[in-house]
């Protein structure tokens, strides 16, 4: 996502670089190409205009022409009004003072409603909570059971106006969402469950009939948040379709769907000034993990290449053995004892992070080896894993006795090759020798093991 936006505000500021002094028309050079990229992004005009104007205007200002190194100046006002059209801080879930709390889902069929029902209710359930899905999209004959299937994969109940799970304490009339949505509800506080989440049906496109639902549906049950989903890829729609949405149902928060795809990002960058509304969760996948409370300096940082160390630790903490992470940690500050056998410890938490390429795409600088990251081939860390356990918990240790024969026997084993196995030997040493000189010299450790 916002690959080609990043890029472009990469360059522009790369242009700056080493000047001493800014003049009017370096500014206005600079603003020019924002506006540009801001544009072929699709961000919607109005939010493109108030943000280059307020850019120009500050970057005009003492706070630039006073500055040690003008065009950094430059960079962090970018930065901090990137920030504000996101929405400036991030907006945590509120929950109700009486449980449970309901969080309402809408938006257009498609937009990925249903998924992020499942995504939610998972972190909400790994948060300590007990979380129950309303199946109120009654208007795909499909929906009801994908809603049952991803409750299944989060590991939560889901009261759905089936036959078999309406059971004695309801009589609601199949095809009345507004019904199912009000005894879901009642449904969660008689069985106390903390959270409830409904799921509303979506349409094609905005129209009334949609709209008077979803609106009916929300005076029914007062929600405490309604959850706007909107999918980052529709581009300039997102504005009218978003603006539709408020007028029609409103919402108190956006989510973000399919921030993964090589969106242009303008939806990312509009809704939030146009409607007012903080986003506050993205969705960036089709795994139920591929989630993330959104945080507008953090995403404001990706944008401009900056990183976003901070979701990539978390995003670690949640997927790591903390006692077994510390072990590692330890081995690697001090450069010693770390074998093969826990380099094959450390891919396997990893992979358990998902994707790979994701995250090494949090890192700062990442947006210039785009290239690699794309090539970079998934299964490469499956074959590493083979070329491990063909070895003797002998040479996992010690590495260096494995001579010629074993190579090939290793390679054979593993489904590999001999200069696959030279490779990982290869790295793994230059690897570990990074770790020593790192231990000694006091510096943090990066990414131990070195990356393919
Ligand atoms: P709904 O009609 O709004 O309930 O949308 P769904 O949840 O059924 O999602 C529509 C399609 O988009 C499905 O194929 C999902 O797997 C897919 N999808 C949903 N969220 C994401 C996401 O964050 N990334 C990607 N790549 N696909 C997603």
């Amino acid at each position: 996502m916002f690959n080609s936006l990043s890029d472009r505000l990469t360059a522009t500021f790369k242009n700056l670089r080493g000047r001493g002094r800014l003049s009017e028309a370096d500014i206005d050079a600079t603003v020019r190409e924002i506006r540009r990229a801001l544009l072929d992004a699709d961000v919607a005009v109005p939010v493109v205009r108030e943000f280059t104007a307020a850019v120009r205007e500050r970057a005009l200002s003492a706070e630039v022409s006073g500055a040690l190194n003008p065009a950094q100046q430059v960079v962090k006002i970018v930065n901090e009004e990137l920030v504000e059209i996101l929405g400036g801080h991030t907006r945590p879930l509120s929950f109700a003072k009486v449980a449970p709390t309901v969080i309402m889902l809408a938006g257009l069929q498609g937009a990925g409603k249903t998924t992020l029902a499942g995504k939610l209710s998972l972190a909400l359930r790994e948060q300590g909570h007990t979380p129950l899905l309303v199946a109120a999209d009654l208007q795909r004959p499909n929906a009801v059971t994908q809603l049952s299937v991803v409750a299944e994969r989060a590991g939560v109940p889901v009261y759905a106006p089936h036959p078999g799970n309406q059971g004695a304490e309801t009589d609601v009339v199949i095809g009345d969402p507004v019904g199912v949505a009000r005894d879901g509800v009642a449904f969660a506080r008689d069985k106390q469950h903390d959270v409830v989440i409904v799921d509303t049906a979506g349409r094609l496109g905005v129209d009334q009939v949609l709209m008077q639902q979803a609106a009916d549906i929300r005076a029914a049950i007062s929600p405490d948040e309604v959850l706007f989903v909107i999918d980052a890829m529709i581009g300039q729609d997102a504005v009218a379709t978003a603006s539709a949405f408020l007028e029609g149902v409103d919402f108190t928060g956006v989510v973000l769907s399919k921030l993964d795809g090589d969106a242009r990002g303008g939806a990312a960058l509009s809704v939030a000034k146009v409607t007012g509304r903080p986003i506050m969760f993205a969705s960036t996948g089709e795994k139920l993990t591929d989630f993330e409370v959104f945080h507008p300096d953090r995403m404001a940082s990706r944008i401009l290449d900056m990183g976003d160390v901070l979701t990539l630790i978390e995003q670690a903490e949640r997927a790591f053995d903390a006692e077994q992470a510390e072990k590692m940690a330890q081995k690697v500050a001090t450069g010693q004892d770390f074998s093969l056998a826990d380099f094959l410890v450390q891919m396997q938490q990893m992979k358990k992070l998902g994707s790979m390429k994701k995250m090494l795409g949090m890192l700062p600088g990442m947006g210039q080896m785009r290239e690699q990251l794309e090539n970079f081939d998934e299964r490469e860390v499956d074959r590493i894993e083979a070329i491990i356990h063909s070895m003797t918990p002998a040479e996992r240790e010690n590495p260096k006795i494995i001579n010629g024969s074993r190579r090939a026997r290793i390679a054979r084993g593993s489904g590999t090759t001999t200069t696959a196995v030279n490779q990982l030997l290869e790295r793994f040493e230059a690897a570990q020798k990074m770790m020593r000189q790192m231990a000694r010299g006091g510096g943090m450790p990066g990414m131990p093991g070195g990356m393919p």
